[in-house]
């Protein structure tokens, strides 16, 4: 279930997000909403919710 914040997109307050992991070539990163632990990707375009499984497949060595 998705906190209220998440659930109108990513978007300020950004300190809800804590940086899990990082692509430095694309650049991407990998963010989690400490309210409701929603995962994120960032990169220069729209930034994408994803799930578990999309999360594990882009960062393999992040802890989710
Ligand atoms: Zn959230």
């Amino acid at each position: 279930m998705l906190c209220t914040d998440c659930q109108s997109g990513y978007h300020a307050p950004y300190d809800r997000f804590e940086r899990l992991a990082t692509k430095p070539d694309v650049p991407s990163f990998l963010m989690r909403c400490r309210q409701c632990a929603a995962l994120w990707n960032e990169s220069s375009g729209v930034p994408e919710l994803l799930t578990r499984t999309h999360a594990r497949w882009l960062y393999p060595t992040a802890r989710i």
